[in-house]
């Protein structure tokens, strides 16, 4: 989702590159370019409006810092915007009531409404350990009773079994009666859509609404109706009190208007995004995530999310020790770094997800691959401790010696200390801050220990973005 407007929102920040400050002129001409951007990616008009609006006046009132550029701070200005606009924080499903808590779900037919009640009895079985009954109210279509019996089984959760010929609010009760008789902690039931808001829908899902009082009412809509999804969301959300909304298909959608638009449209928050048809395909909805995403950070927090869980923190904390006494950083130092880069999936896995990375041609990533990690770790063992120590005494003989024993040419040798020399000379600029700042902003954002890069920076302070 969001490719069109991230490559958008990109070439409007390299615009700014090169310019010393943000001015009136330029801050005219980037928000016009953002607002060409949002209306591309079919986000309603008042939407688009208000969010210009905003990222105008605060860019108007913004000192550029010296440390910062004019890109460096719309991008921040647009991020929290986004942020804003999508609702600050993930809204968890609000299951404190006396179980079973009844979720229904609504929506038009075919927005994906059977196999989000699939995906949430999974979601709910595997990540909040909830036993979960189902049950299909949508009495018109013969085929979409069986075709969630089928989906709960796969999904293993508890089917209760209805026909087409009872009415929707008698099927709903008797299904509420057997999940409390057999202490299920939630309910789910779908419902009927048709292909447009009609009265007798409305007027039906109202009356099974009442009948059950769910505690969730959660709109399902598909993702690619752009802006019409927030409009659709508006007339339910007028017949019955939603509380969240599942944005659906979003893996087909390169656009996300339906995602910018609804929250402010509707003022509903969007707890979950489908992003496949298969039933474990759905994420909670994280709008800060969301909206690093779309500003081509990569998904930096699930990255750091994952470094904090595989990284050695032992070593990081003890290569940050010896680096903060002002001692170098050696070929051990670069193995270990390797190492660990390695166990978290290779750097192909990383680099996807670093920010800046859609940036990079495939071409030059592709040159970085995983053989080359392990081959420079075998380079790297095939040396004594001294030269490790002291890269600098590596010449003639020993690399050959050092490529004899690891299978390799002389040259991968010459490579290897080349790459550890630009490494080195990294990691000095880091002792300044550099990406260690922006990764430790992120971090604060997220509150967690641990470190990044693997192999471990030393400390600096703020936060920052890539641009
Ligand atoms: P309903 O009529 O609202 O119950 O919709 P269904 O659950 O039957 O889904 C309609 C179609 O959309 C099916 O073919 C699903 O596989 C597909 N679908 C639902 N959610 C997603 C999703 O998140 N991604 C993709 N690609 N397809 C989905
Ligand atoms: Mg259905």
């Amino acid at each position: 989702m969001f490719d069109n407007l991230s490559e958008r929102l990109g070439g409007v920040v390299k615009k700014l590159r090169g310019q010393g400050r943000l001015t009136d002129q330029n801050i005219k001409d980037a928000t016009r370019e953002v607002r060409m951007a949002l209306l591309e990616a079919d986000v309603a008009l008042p939407v688009v409006r208000s969010f210009v609006d905003q990222v105008k006046e605060k860019a108007l009132g913004e000192e550029v810092a010296k440390s910062l550029t004019p890109g460096q701070v719309l991008v921040k200005i647009v991020h929290d915007e986004l942020v804003a606009l999508m609702g600050e924080a993930n809204e968890a499903l609000d299951l404190a009531a006396q179980p079973p808590a009844v979720i229904m779900v609504a929506g038009l037919q075919g927005s994906g409404k059977t196999t989000s009640v699939a995906k949430l009895a999974r979601w709910l079985r595997q990540s909040r350990k909830k036993s979960v009954s189902v049950v299909s109210c949508d009495v018109y279509r013969p085929a979409a009773i069986d075709q969630l019996r089928t989906l709960a089984a796969e999904v293993e959760a508890d089917f209760f079994p209805s026909t087409g010929d009872q009415r929707p609010l008698d099927i709903a009760r008797a299904a509420l009666e057997h999940a409390r008789r057999q202490h299920k902690d939630v309910l789910i039931v779908d419902t009927a859509g048709r292909l447009h808001v009609d009265e007798r829908m409305m007027d039906e899902i109202k009356a099974l609404h009442a009948g059950i009082n769910p505690v969730e009412t959660l709109f399902v809509v598909d993702s690619m109706t752009g802006q019409d999804a927030a409009n659709t969301a508006r007339a339910f959300d007028q017949a019955l009190p939603l509380t969240g909304v599942i944005l659906t298909k979003t893996d087909g959608d390169a656009r996300g208007g339906a995602a910018l638009s609804i929250r402010q449209i509707t003022g509903k928050p969007i707890k979950f995004l489908g992003v496949g048809e298969k039933t474990a395909a759905l994420e909670p909805f994280h709008p800060e995530r969301m909206a690093s995403r779309i500003l081509g950070m990569g998904d930096v927090l699930s990255l750091v999310e994952e470094v904090q869980s595989k990284v050695d923190h032992e070593k990081t904390q003890k290569l940050a020790r010896k680096l903060q006494k002002g001692k170098g950083f050696d070929l051990e130092d670069f193995r270990d770094q390797m190492e660990q880069m390695a166990n978290m999936g290779g750097l192909g896995a990383m680099m996807d997800k670093l920010p800046g990375m859609n940036e990079v041609p495939d071409h030059v990533k592709s040159q970085v691959n995983d053989k080359e990690i392990t081959r420079s770790i075998a380079i790297v063992n095939s040396m004594t401790p001294k030269e490790r120590r002291f890269p600098n005494i590596i010449k003639g003989s020993r690399k050959r010696r050092i490529a004899s024993g690891s299978g390799v040419q002389v040259q991968d040798v010459n490579k290897l200390l080349k790459q550890f020399a630009q490494m080195q000379k990294m990691m000095k600029k880091m002792k300044g801050g550099g990406m260690a700042k922006m990764m430790r902003g992120l971090k604060g954002r997220l509150g967690g220990p641990g470190g990044f890069p693997p192999g471990g920076m030393p400390p600096g302070g703020g936060g920052g973005f890539p641009f």
